[in-house]
């Protein structure tokens, strides 16, 4: 199928283009031609005048939605959460996990395998991020305290082997014993190391990072900042991640986990292109669902939907978003970040700091057409991935 997208501003990576005309073909993204220029071929019109034309969404952190788990056991559970994230943006995903016993990480590797393979599925599939179970209990969220430990190589180095490739990316807590060696095997096999759920001090996240650490999972959410030692102030994970300036930051841009005079904070002392946004969506993401739980069956915390974020029932603190990638885009351009800026966090940045090197998360010539077209409130009314209009 060939396609051609008139009328609509394409998002560049450093400008946004008016009067031209975006041409897909064979999965890829054809050319960029002027408006009014003669085209020879079939070519299905689609009109986005008055609408955005942007790289698909990237969601590198990423637990469910559609009322499903990727720690379900349930066959339909990926496809059924990719599908309602795909119909808001989201071309590519890392699913993640949250902490569980070695069962649970195996079988979210099987599902992750048997999602690989399924028709259906049209989102790209990025690689397994696994969350935990390697976390502090002093910082452990919504993440259920009593399934966090620490390292045990016998456990990581089986899981690795397991899931033979699968695993792009490991949220762990670094000031737990026996670091080293897990930073080892991950680095030996490609997995991107995360700091998560952690208690350390500055001096350990500077170890960290010696170690190859190179990315904050959900800043502010679940970590150390300043705290004092016998009246002694001492800096925690989050002065580390403003401090380290090659240190990449995700954040959960729904507008409730971080209020918007800190997302304003996070845009003026971080590089844009150290910034990439994630929902850390859960089970009721694109729903309506008001209470449950988080996690699987077997293994789950429950919750509550209100104020447009999940929460613990003690209402404490938040326990994941229900957030789709558009409204992160949104958070952002409403506290005016450029939209050639918001877009780039939500697309190419994550891609870049996860190493994935294929073709995705820009508009240009010759890379995968995984494209969504948008208003100016960023909702988003088509959908394509990898050449093919999947929504719209
Ligand atoms: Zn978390």
């Amino acid at each position: 199928m060939k396609y051609i997208i008139k009328n609509g501003r394409i998002i560049l990576p450093d400008e946004i283009l008016s009067n031209s005309s975006l041409l897909i073909s064979d999965g890829k993204i054809e050319k960029i031609i002027p408006d009014g220029q003669q085209i020879s071929g079939d070519y299905e019109e689609i009109d986005a005048k008055g609408m955005y034309v942007s790289p698909g969404f990237v969601d590198i952190h990423q637990h469910g939605g559609a009322g499903y788990d990727y720690m379900d056991s349930d066959e339909d559970a990926f496809y059924k959460i990719l599908n309602i994230h795909l119909l808001h943006g989201t071309t590519s995903v890392m699913p993640t996990s949250l902490s569980s016993d070695t069962l649970g990480l195996e079988r979210t590797i099987d599902s992750y395998k048997k999602a690989k393979k399924d028709e259906r599925i049209k989102t790209n599939l990025l690689g397994l991020h696994f969350e935990g179970p390697y976390l502090s209990g002093n910082q452990a969220g919504a993440q259920r305290a009593d399934k966090l430990r620490n390292f045990i190589p016998e456990e990581y180095e089986h899981i690795i082997e397991y899931a033979d490739g699968e695993i792009a990316r490991w949220s762990v807590a670094p000031e737990l014993d026996g670091v080293e060696g897990f930073a080892k095997a991950c680095n030996d096999n490609g997995i991107v190391l995360s700091i998560a759920h952690s208690d350390a001090d500055f001096d350990t996240v500077v170890k960290a990072y010696d170690m190859g650490f190179r990315h904050i999972t959900h800043l502010y959410s679940a970590m150390s900042t300043i705290t004092r030692r016998g009246g002694f102030r001492v800096a925690g994970v989050l002065e580390a991640a403003y401090y380290i300036d090659d240190m990449n930051v995700e954040i959960i841009a729904d507008g409730c986990h971080i209020p918007p005079t800190l997302l304003k904070y996070v845009t003026k002392f971080k590089n844009y292109d150290n910034i990439a946004l994630i929902t850390d969506a859960i089970r009721p993401a694109g729903t309506d669902i008001k209470e449950g739980f988080s996690g699987s069956e077997d293994n789950k915390t429950p919750i509550i939907v209100e104020d447009g974020v999940a929460k613990l029932l003690s209402r404490e603190a938040f326990a994941g978003s229900i957030a789709t990638a558009n409204r992160l885009v949104r958070t952002m351009l409403g506290i005016g970040v450029p939209m050639v800026e918001a877009i780039k966090m939500a697309t190419i940045n994550p891609l870049k700091m996860m190493n994935i090197t294929l073709k995705k998360g820009k508009i240009e010539e010759g890379y995968d057409a995984d494209i969504c077209i948008f208003d100016d409130d960023v909702n988003v009314k088509y959908v394509f991935s990898n050449g093919n209009k999947v929504s719209g």
